[in-house]
């Protein structure tokens, strides 16, 4: 039985010397995470062991952890452990805490565990029995478990939303793509944007057109599934958008997918001379779109008299060779989720939990409203995890990543951990119907770490 400990907390240990406290500590955490009065008692006094320096030891503790703790949820952990034990390992030691000392630190206990129910705490944990580990998402260890033991399937495609590939474009694209079918991923998608969004990279760091850099992949990725995650209507006429699809899926024999969205971005249309007409226009251009893709798709070439669109005829070769799907992006809840559910062969969908169980509750009740079966709308999820290869080297990503923002928020929001806690998560996605996650590495640099992927492709495959 394996209890999750939010991650990341602020977790605060209760219990007499020797009760195992800094050993459970160690155990779980970096050396860097752990803040104790005994270490402090060696950083303002003489050693560990300086008891003048307790005063001033607690002080400087007590303003470390006012300094992190912000937004944090507090877990308290309970030592109950047998005075017998506390007092023979107390004896064991180099220097001893005094006897008189242990006994009224034993004597407070039980106290303060009735006590801590009513103090407040996120989460109040007794170490014994359970094995507790620290996960960002609850349920995730346990998932994991279950995944190993009875697999459910998921797919994975790589998303590329940043592209550093120094004087060699070509190249680097190859081999991320060699990278990814190597680590097991179904498929790769482009991010679809004229200038880098601010939460991807810089303004001034390359962001190619899709489905050129798509071409090219065409002919170097066998086997891997191609499209955009998503194209924004705005950027192409629909018409020429069902074009390109069809010859990607043409050329690659059935491999394309047409991730498409509304747009959201106004500065890249101002910037590039295209209009960015309000809400309700995009998505209605939205809903003709999948429209025009769809009559331009079909077989035949008869003329087309639609809800939103009329072509005279639909003559568009070279025909998709598969039927592409059309994946709807945008978490919109009135008008892009009820597009997705009447239009969409998948809807694309946040990937925290919290905020999917709400979008997907919203997405079938529009596919009860417009009569469709739920089950016919894939539901994808974009994911940017920081995946470490283990937890010190998660820390390290995040801290390189993070900018300004605060480590822990980082963490939290890229669910910072190893592949083990993603392979949980991703477990829990696949409970709640998810088919495929988009996962976008925050710190995609090449080929070598789109392989850290391996494990988990390799749990759900
Ligand atoms: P603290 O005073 O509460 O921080 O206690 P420590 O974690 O320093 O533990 C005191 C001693 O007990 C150390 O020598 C630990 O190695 C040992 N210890 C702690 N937890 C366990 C445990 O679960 N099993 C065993 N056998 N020894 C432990
Ligand atoms: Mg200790």
């Amino acid at each position: 039985m394996t209890a999750a400990l939010p991650d990341p907390a602020l977790v605060v240990l209760v219990g007499a010397s020797g009760s195992g406290k800094s050993a459970w500590a160690a155990a779980r955490y970096r050396p860097q995470e752990v803040v104790s009065a005994d270490h402090l008692r060696g950083v303002v006094g003489s050693g560990e062991h300086d008891l003048d320096a307790s005063a001033d030891a607690f002080a400087l503790l007590d303003q470390i952890v006012a300094a992190r703790r912000a937004g944090l949820p507090g877990v308290a952990v309970l030592f109950d452990t047998d005075p017998a034990v506390c007092r023979r390992r107390n004896a064991a030691r180099d220097r001893s805490v005094p006897a008189a000392v242990l006994d009224s630190q034993l004597r407070r206990m039980p106290a303060a565990i009735r006590e801590a129910g009513a103090e407040g705490w996120d989460l109040v944990i007794r170490p014994q029995g359970a094995a507790v580990e620290p996960a960002h998402t609850p349920g995730s260890r346990r998932a994991a478990a279950e995944q190993s033991l009875r697999p459910a399937g998921l797919g994975f495609v790589l998303q590329i939303s940043r592209f550093p590939w120094g004087d060699d474009p070509a190249g680097w694209l190859a081999a991320v793509a060699a990278g990814a079918a190597a680590a097991g991923l179904d498929g790769i998608a482009l991010m679809d944007h004229l200038i880098q969004i601010p939460q991807a990279g810089r303004a001034w760091e390359p962001i190619p057109e899709p489905w050129v850099a798509l071409g090219l992949l065409a002919g170097l990725a066998p086997g891997l599934r191609l499209g955009t995650l998503v194209t924004p209507v705005t950027f192409r006429a629909p018409g020429i958008l069902a074009k390109t699809v069809a010859t990607l899926d043409a050329l690659t024999g059935g491999r394309a997918f047409c991730g498409i969205g509304a747009g959201w971005w106004d500065r890249e249309h101002a910037a590039f001379g295209l209009p960015f007409p309000p809400a309700a226009a995009r998505e209605d251009r939205l809903e003709a779109a999948i429209e025009t893709l769809r009559a331009l798709w079909q077989p035949g070439t008869k003329a087309h008299r639609g809800a939103r669109v009329s072509l005279p005829e639909t003559t568009c070769y070279p025909r998709p060779v598969s039927h592409v799907p059309v994946i709807v992006g945008g978490g919109g809840e009135r008008r892009t989720l009820r597009i997705a559910a009447r239009l969409g062969d998948g809807c694309n969908l946040p990937a925290d939990t919290g905020v999917l169980d709400r979008k997907l509750a919203v997405l079938r009740e529009h596919c009860r409203e417009a009569g469709r079966d739920p089950a016919e709308v894939a539901v994808t999820v974009l994911d940017v995890p920081v995946i470490g290869a283990d937890r010190g080297h998660a820390a390290a990503i995040v801290e390189r990543l993070r900018g300004r923002t605060p480590a822990a928020t980082f963490a939290r929001r890229h669910h910072a951990g190893t592949a083990a806690d993603h392979i949980g998560r991703y477990r829990l996605l696949a409970e709640r119907g998810v088919s495929t996650v988009f996962v976008s590495l925050p710190d995609l640099a090449g080929p070598g770490d789109v392989l850290r992927l391996s494990p988990v492709t390799a749990a759900f495959s």
